[in-house]
This record gives C-alpha cells, sequence and structure tokens, in this order.
C-alpha cells in the first residue's frame, strides 16, 4: 500500500483520521472536564461506517500520519473550539468574523471564519486543507470518478505534490489552491440534522460530469472547501459560486434528507 504523502510502499498504513479525532474528542466530552458525553455523530450517505467513531481509512504510513498530527493537529484544536464547550461565552470569545458566501441564494449566505494573527491562521489554514486532501484521496480509493481522474491527471498529481510539500515541508502553495474552513452557528446544525444534540459528518467532492469543481468536508460546526477547478483568472468568481451553490444548497439538502429518512 502506498502511502499518498511520501510515497512508500508499506505492507500496512495507518488508519488516518480524514477529521482529526480531537473534534470528536472535544466534542463528545472525553476530553471535557465532565466527561460525560454531549453529542453524538451521524455519518452520512455510508451505512457501513460507524456512528461514534470516526471513519479512517488506510492513507498514509505511520511517519507521516505522525508527522501531521504533531506539526498541524495537536495545536489546532485550541484554535477552533474553546476547552469547554458548552460554555456558550467562551465560543464568542474566539476570533470569528462573520463573512458573506455569494452564489448560493439570493442574498448572501452568511457564515463565520476565524481571524487570527498570522502564525495561528496559517494553522488554521494548514488544518483546513490537510482535511480536505486527506478527503480527496479517501473519495478517490472509495472508487470517486471525480477524485480519482483528478489524481491521475497531470494537473491534479501536481497540485498533490504541492500541497504535500506544504503541508510537510512548508513550501509556498501554488495560489488559489488553498482550503477555507467556515464555522457555522448551532442552529445551522440543528436546521440540517434536525436534532440538538447531533452533529453531521461527512464529505463529498462536487462537480458534474463535465468538470470537477472541488471536494466538501462537513464536520460538527464546520464546513471545508477545497476548489479545485481549473480556469482564466476572470471564471474564478462564477466557478466558486457555482462550488458554494453545490456545497450549502445542494449538498447541504442532501445531507439533510438523508439524516431524516
Ligand atoms: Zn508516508
Amino acid at each position: 500500500m502506498i502511502c499518498i504523502a511520501c510515497g512508500s510502499d508499506e505492507a500496512v498504513l495507518a488508519k488516518s483520521h480524514i477529521i482529526s479525532n480531537f473534534v470528536r474528542k472535544r466534542l463528545t466530552g472525553e476530553k471535557g472536564r465532565g466527561g460525560s458525553k454531549k453529542f453524538t455523530f451521524k455519518w452520512i450517505g455510508r451505512s457501513d461506517l460507524p456512528n461514534q467513531d470516526l471513519p479512517k481509512p488506510y492513507l498514509m504510513c505511520k511517519r507521516c500520519d505522525n508527522t501531521l498530527g504533531a506539526t498541524v493537529e495537536r495545536n489546532t484544536a485550541t484554535l477552533l473550539m474553546p476547552e469547554n464547550v458548552d460554555l456558550f461565552h467562551e465560543w464568542q470569545q474566539l476570533p470569528i468574523l462573520e463573512c458573506q458566501i455569494h452564489g448560493v441564494f439570493d442574498e448572501p449566505l452568511p457564515l463565520g471564519i476565524y481571524d487570527y494573527p498570522l502564525s495561528q491562521q496559517f494553522l488554521i489554514e494548514k488544518f483546513a486543507l490537510s482535511t480536505a486532501w486527506r478527503a480527496l484521496h479517501a473519495l478517490a480509493k472509495d472508487d470517486e470518478k471525480l477524485s480519482k481522474d483528478f489524481l491521475i491527471s497531470a494537473r491534479g498529481r501536481g497540485i498533490n505534490q504541492s500541497v504535500i510539500r506544504h503541508l510537510f515541508d512548508d513550501a509556498i502553495l501554488e495560489d488559489g489552491f488553498a482550503a477555507s474552513l467556515y464555522y457555522w452557528p448551532p442552529q445551522t446544525v440543528r436546521f440540517i440534522t434536525g436534532k440538538d444534540d447531533e452533529m453531521p459528518f461527512a464529505w463529498v467532492e462536487l462537480g458534474d460530469q463535465n468538470e470537477f469543481l472541488g471536494v466538501a468536508v462537513m464536520f460538527a460546526y464546520w464546513v471545508i472547501i477545497w476548489p479545485l477547478f481549473e480556469c482564466e483568472e476572470h471564471q474564478r468568481s462564477e466557478k466558486l459560486n457555482r462550488l458554494n451553490k453545490m456545497c450549502f444548497l445542494n449538498w447541504v439538502a442532501s445531507v439533510k434528507k438523508q439524516l431524516s429518512q
């Protein structure tokens, strides 16, 4: 089995989390002071996946998996959410600004983005990218066509290498291929799951038969969107709007529908 990061051929790869385990640990209360379980997680569209644990596809060798864990994931938890996730006022102290997403509805869709000093912001961006990158590879391994074709194309291989150099060696990422992480509030989560104590977790490739637009990952209070389309500069906002619409309108609706069944 080939490690998606270093390319080494290992007899056994580590079971990688797409979405870092700290998300589940904090939100289920495993790390909370009370220790009580707070939320259940619901996987979308994959009845074979466990409900309470996060799926762990074989993606990276142990060394690469540990490296990402130590350099990116370990320090991101405290940036994304408060120590005590039950306390509303602790959430309010996080530097989350409102931003507007265009192209989804007639009116701009308001979501939250983090606004940290540069070095911490850099960590959040790396976390978003490493999550989306693992989702892309997991989708390809699951034979999802757009992701699979992308990763074997020359362009896809180039972007993949650029992401790996960025994640593991701090090389500058090729322009336009950063992943965005958005915060959406508890009422949005409730709207999607129809429940107070359930969190949706899913990832998806977005596009149509003509074009791969990107990958999106939803987990608890966050959504990551990673644009991967090819475009001239003047087409960029139109394609981004289409990607946003596929994510926040079509995909959210389909998740909501699946959860209500
Ligand atoms: Zn490796």
